[in-house]
């Protein structure tokens, strides 16, 4: 099955809104496990939006509409549909008196063109709207399916879960098989690396299938099958998932979607460990990541935010030689990095003390390059770790990488 998004509306061409609706459909339609081809954005345009069906029904089995549904002139979508597949357009009934009860109930006169938004296609399936007035449509022609949704996503979102997906299911989908996935998540490796790793699984790979995306400082890999019970889709993912990890498996923290923090805090609440952090860039984001996941309160005790040279030396007590001077390593420093963990862990009297130090950009800083960062991982009883991390991307990613870097090294 192949699918395309048409999403009309001259707001989307003029980068007025942005485009979430393409987003949303396709996400749900790979979860059907249809493939998405193609999107397009058409302005409230007839010509042009007849153009766009005749190409996307020369290349598609399944056409989703998105917008210009509403009462106005610049509406068109269902106009250009009908005159695309030579249909006329009739009031349905149903959505007509959804619209006279709404403007009755607010007392409201109904102008003429609120009729507009009750038209259905004849030989059509009309799609109920129970957030607003326009009426969506369901339609097949010549094998190739078309379905007309409205464009504000709180209207779009409940009629594709409540009436289009169930009537894909029920007029599209009949033989297709379900698509059954698990994530698994992997830290401190950056996307490409771990798609060097698996590059040849992934390639001689059809089924399951291996996909790979890195999102806030992490990367998840989903692997999917189809198949008729869950138990044959899981014995599949199962030997593909061993397989990966035997090649990545250092690195892969868990097998279903969730991010580090959560599994940190989960491990170490369990086991009654707690944590401290010492934070120079990442300027109290470890702290705020660890501390988003609900039950932090019993394992994060808190930490230091030491931006500056005067910080660090006043609330951490980092000796001044360390920090300052011609011969003195600097702030970000592997020195300072293991100093920072100690503190924080011995002040805090926590079990883990955790530290971050580095250059987050746009500028250098002491002469050292963007992207690097020493991290610091102190443990009642053990030696100080640190690490030296070179970091790619803008300041946001350079401190999201580092704080997960952090995680990941606490969660080893
Ligand atoms: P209305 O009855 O509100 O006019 P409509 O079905 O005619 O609905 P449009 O006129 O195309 O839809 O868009 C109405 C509003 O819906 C836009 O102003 C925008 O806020 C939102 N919207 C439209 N298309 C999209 C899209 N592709 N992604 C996200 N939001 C959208
Ligand atoms: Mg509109």
């Amino acid at each position: 099955m192949k699918a395309e998004i048409i999403a009309v509306g001259t707001e989307l061409l003029l980068g007025q809104i942005v485009n979430t609706n393409a987003q949303y459909l396709s996400r749900q339609l790979a979860s059907m496990g249809i493939d998405v081809y193609y999107q397009t954005v058409v302005g409230d345009n007839l010509e042009r939006l007849k153009e766009a069906l005749r190409l996307s029904s020369s290349r598609a089995d399944i056409i989703l509409l998105s917008g210009g549904l509403g009462p106005t002139q610049d509406d068109l979508t269902k106009d250009a549909l009908a005159a695309f597949l030579n249909r006329s357009l009739h009031i349905d009934r149903l959505a007509m008196d959804a619209i006279e009860r709404f403007f009755h109930e607010r007392g409201a006169v109904m102008t003429e063109n609120n009729r507009r938004q009750a038209l259905a296609i004849e030989g059509g399936t009309p799609l109920p709207n129970e957030t607003g007035l326009a009426v969506g449509n369901a339609i097949s022609q010549e094998g190739t399916h078309y379905i007309v949704l409205p464009g504000p996503p709180k209207e779009l979102i409940p009629m594709f879960e409540q009436e289009a997906k169930p009537w894909l299911m029920q007029h599209v989908l009949t033989n297709e098989l379900p698509i059954y996935s698990k994530m698994l998540k992997f830290a401190g490796i950056g996307e490409s690396a771990l798609d060097q790793q698996l590059e040849d699984l992934i390639t001689a790979q059809t089924d399951p299938t291996i996909a790979l995306y890195a999102k806030d400082g992490e990367v998840t890999v989903r692997i999917s099958t189809k198949a008729a019970s869950e138990a044959e889709a899981m014995d599949r993912l199962n030997e593909i998932e061993a397989r990966i990890q035997a090649r990545a498996s250092e690195h892969m923290y868990a097998n279903e979607d969730v991010p580090i923090e959560k599994v940190i805090v989960d491990m170490m609440a369990d086991r009654g460990w707690t944590l401290s952090a010492a934070e120079s860039c990442t300027g109290g984001l470890v702290a705020e990541t660890v501390t988003s996941v609900p039950g932090s309160a019993t394992m994060f005790l808190g930490g230091i935010i030491c931006y500056t040279n005067q910080i660090k030396e006043k609330l951490v007590h980092i000796p001044h030689a360390l920090l300052e001077g011609d011969d003195a390593p600097g702030a970000v420093s592997a020195e300072v990095a293991q100093a920072l963990a100690e503190h924080v862990r011995l002040v805090t009297d926590s079990d883990f003390g955790l530290s971050v130090t580095g250059v987050a950009g746009p500028g250098y800083a002491e002469r050292k390059p963007v992207g690097l960062v020493y991290i610091g991982l102190s443990e009642r009883g053990k030696e100080t770790e640190v690490h030296e991390l070179n970091l790619q991307g803008n300041r946001e990613t350079i401190r999201l990488r580092a704080t997960k870097a952090l995680l990941y090294r606490l969660w080893q």
